[in-house]
């Protein structure tokens, strides 16, 4: 795979047009959704001067410490926090780590707990998701809690959305969440506390002009390219981003064959005449059994997954007329830079592009570039 980061750039410029002055904090889960965390976070501080990073888990936050110990940025831990682990809370002192904290007993124990005192308050609400968040009927348990240690000050006040992928203007849902977490807000307000960054806008809600009238923003998949509004919303939407990834690999055999003739495990039969390029990618690579049927273009014709997917090649059968554009060794592009490249591929199957890039294994060298 071929990370172009000026095309990280390019997409970051976009967002800011988007999203004015609102800070941006990056999430960088599940190694920048497949795309390599810690070279994508050294690029975003160094060039793009981002701040502020998600991640999933503390492992995640503590690799993104020691393999960028010479740069400064923050960091939100959003999910397995870990704290019961041995290290507990001490991952976060010391790393100086931000837990996101969304359930009573992980508040209580961090309140309780005097070492954690100048950690900052990260509270997230659960607005209607039902993952995680405390419920907005625990909001007055949560301000008692914060008032019996004293805390008046809240570092980071955040909710997700469960459907800003779909139109916010047809499907309610994301109004009321928004709602309900512009209710939270005023709640804390009111009994005094100083809410210093709220967030809730993600990448659907981003693309849609929604929730941003908060301090911060946490987009995800906009920054690495794609859309994540569903096929009929994105066309409307403005969002252009250029996928900063494109995935290569090999044709390594080339062969004609017949209509009916079997193709690799289990003999599936060929559905048409054609010419058969094996590509070095199979299911070893994430390219699962899901992928039967995608599409590939290469120089001008239109290929197609046909039998099994293998461990570590597929089959593509491409027409005929083909044949002179077919050569053994030559490079062949799953998706280029143009986004809509990736997103055909997850709608065939689908699925979408989050699942798409974060499916890909280990097997497959990450190579970067800046142009
Ligand atoms: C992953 C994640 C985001 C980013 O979502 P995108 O749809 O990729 O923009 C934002 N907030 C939270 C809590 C997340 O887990």
């Amino acid at each position: 795979m071929k990370i172009n980061l000026g095309l990280l750039k390019k997409n970051y410029e976009k967002l800011k047009l988007l999203s004015g002055s609102r800070q941006i904090l990056f999430m960088v889960k599940a190694n920048a959704y497949g795309h390599g965390m810690v070279p994508i976070v050294r690029y975003a501080v160094s060039e793009l001067g981002i701040k502020e990073f998600g991640c999933a888990t503390v492992g995640e936050a503590l690799t993104l410490r020691k393999e960028l110990c010479d740069l400064k940025f923050d960091i939100y831990v959003f999910s397995d926090l870990e704290l019961d682990a041995e290290n507990g809370m001490m991952n976060y002192i010391e790393h100086g780590i931000i837990p996101v904290i969304s359930c009573q007993e992980v508040l209580h124990e961090f309140l309780q707990e005097s070492r954690y005192q100048f950690l900052p308050v990260c509270l997230k609400f659960n607005t209607g998701m039902n993952r995680l968040g405390f419920k907005t009927s625990e909001v007055g348990d949560v301000i008692n809690e914060l008032k019996k240690f004293k805390k008046n000050t809240i570092y980071h006040l955040m909710s997700h959305f469960s459907c800003s992928s779909e139109s916010v203007n047809k499907n309610l849902k994301s109004q009321k969440q928004y709602a309900q977490f512009q209710e939270i807000k005023k709640v804390f307000i009111k009994e005094g506390f100083t809410l210093e960054r709220t967030s809730m806008a993600n990448s659907g809600a981003i693309e849609q002009g929604f929730a941003l009238e908060e301090t911060h923003i946490r987009p995800g998949l906009i920054l690495y390219g794609p859309s994540s509004l569903i096929p009929s919303l994105r066309k409307k939407r403005g969002w252009q981003g250029e996928t900063i990834s494109s995935l290569e690999t090999h044709i390594i055999q080339i062969q004609k064959i017949k209509k009916g003739d079997p193709v690799g495990y289990g003999a599936t039969p060929c559905p048409e005449e054609g010419f058969i390029a094996y590509i070095a990618l199979g299911y070893g690579d994430g390219l699962t059994n899901f992928y039967r049927g995608i599409k590939i273009s290469h120089k001008g014709f239109t290929g197609t997954v046909v039998g099994r997917i293998s461990m570590d090649m597929t089959a593509v059968l491409f027409p005929l007329e083909a044949e002179k554009v077919l050569v053994l060794g030559e490079s062949i592009l799953l998706w280029n830079h143009d986004s809509d490249s990736v997103l055909s591929i997850s709608d065939h199957i689908s699925s979408i592009p989050y699942e798409i890039f974060c499916g890909l294994s280990e097997r497959i060298p990450r190579v970067y570039s800046i142009s």
